[in-house]
């Protein structure tokens, strides 16, 4: 079956629309987000509008929990910017999104793929960045692969035997799933790419051919960037949508 994964869409709809636009027209089987709909961008109960009916599934991400919670606990670790945009979003939020997304999983399961925003140890909160990191979330269940987001860098990590090692997954590379090897794919940010390539970034998954292929894709930047500064959110919010950091 042929899937989209999406993840981190940041309340960035000119991204999200050119994102859905393009999964439309290739007719996957599902479309599934791993998370953070909201946090940093200007347009948070629009995209989760926009979204939400057509996802099989979904995860909660910790910006989502952030812009949910009545005190702060998660949004506590965030940086000054991420914060304000925390408080600006938590303002932003209808009733039917705040049950949208308060009504989100941690985990979730497309096929036999397990599905978590941050790491399968630590579904909302730890990044998958090193080898390290995820050879713990390799070991916290027994997935053959596992789909996540958080870090807004697309890359995968290889388990075969008792080594692992990590790579970056870049646009149009096929990667060929082996059934002797286990893997955790991250999907890249929809809303706020930081691999320094601006455009947005999404999977696509092919579980009959085992391949999974990152796509990247343009959209109005500047478009949003006036948006977030219209919003009064901090400009740093704006600048690095353009450098894709
Ligand atoms: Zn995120």
């Amino acid at each position: 079956m042929p899937y989209a994964i999406i993840s981190d869409i940041h309340a960035n709809l000119e991204a999200l629309d050119v994102v859905l636009a393009d999964i439309a027209a290739r007719q996957p089987d599902a479309v599934v987000c791993l998370g953070d709909f909201v946090g940093y961008g200007p347009d948070p109960v629009a995209c989760v509008e926009r979204v939400r009916s057509q996802l099989r599934a979904a995860v909660l991400g910790n910006h989502d929990v952030a812009a949910l919670e009545a005190r702060d606990t998660v949004a506590a670790k965030f940086n000054p910017f991420a914060y304000e945009a925390v408080v600006w979003t938590r303002r932003q939020l209808t009733d039917p999104v705040r049950r949208y997304l308060e009504g989100l999983p941690l985990r979730a399961t497309l096929d036999t793929a397990l599905c978590v925003h941050g790491s399968v140890r630590d579904p909302i909160e730890e990044y998958i960045f090193d080898v390290a990191t995820a050879r713990a979330s390799f070991d916290a269940a027994p997935f053959a692969l596992c789909l996540v987001g958080h870090t807004h860098v697309p890359a995968v990590f290889t388990q075969a035997g008792e080594a692992v090692v990590g790579e970056p997954l870049l646009p149009g590379q096929s990667l060929r799933l082996q059934s002797d090897r286990r893997y955790i794919i991250n999907v890249g940010s929809v809303g706020q790419p930081r691999d320094g390539d601006p455009r947005a970034a999404y999977l696509w998954l092919d579980t009959a051919e085992q391949i999974a292929t990152l796509v990247r894709l343009e959209y109005p930047i500047s478009q949003t960037q006036q948006k977030v500064l219209a919003a009064g959110l901090p400009a740093m919010l704006a600048e690095r949508l353009a450098v894709g950091r």
